[in-house]
């Protein structure tokens, strides 16, 4: 056995809450620390599920999502631990836009292209969990549920989730938490 890394796609590599403010012309909900802890923006801009998802749509939106300012050192460190085989992208599918998973396959191929053979798409990420099985989510309920199938975590820790207190910390907590996992103290660069 060996360690395989499974690395979310959403607020992890690509700068979700950006490219959906743009798509609303709207401010992203996060910078009110009222909304801090709330996965859901369409409940802190006080819209409607249906109307959320009908801007946040279609191949254009999906593949001109900018990457998140982590997103390189996030793949540079997962590399380092994991080696480049090792790791899959895992990223759920918006459902019912078939357009999704063409452009996130785009996206991916675009900036990342040494993982364009493993692009897992599912939203039960727990099905894929098991012992030498890691997760890098930004989701509450992805890692918890992950964890309790028996993988191991790591939640990336952004103004959407429980750890929004060190969301400008994102580099060190990931690195700490994988040198947890891996059974590592020595510095990996
Ligand atoms: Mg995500």
């Amino acid at each position: 056995m060996s360690y395989k890394l499974l690395l979310d796609m959403d607020g992890v590599l690509d700068d979700f809450v950006g490219g959906a403010s743009k798509a609303h012309s709207r401010t992203s909900p996060y910078e009110d620390d009222q909304g801090h802890g709330v996965f859901d923006m369409e409940k802190l801009w006080g819209i409607s599920t249906n109307d959320f998802w009908a801007k946040c749509q279609g191949y254009n939106f999906w593949f001109w999502m900018e990457k998140t300012k982590e997103a390189d050192e996030i793949v540079n460190l997962a590399t380092a631990y994991f080696g480049v085989d090792n790791i899959a992208i895992l990223t759920s599918p918006s459902d019912p836009d078939r357009e999704c998973v063409e452009a996130k396959r785009d996206w991916i191929k675009k900036y990342y292209p040494q993982f364009s053979k493993r692009i897992i798409f599912g939203s039960a990420k727990e099905f894929l969990a098991g012992p030498e099985r890691v997760l890098i989510d930004d989701r509450d309920r992805n890692v918890e549920d992950f964890r309790a199938a028996g993988g191991a975590t790591v939640l990336v820790p952004r103004p959407w989730n429980k750890e929004n207190d060190r969301s400008g910390k994102v580099l060190e907590v990931v690195k700490l938490g994988l040198a947890v996992i891996m059974g590592v103290s020595n510095d990996i660069k």
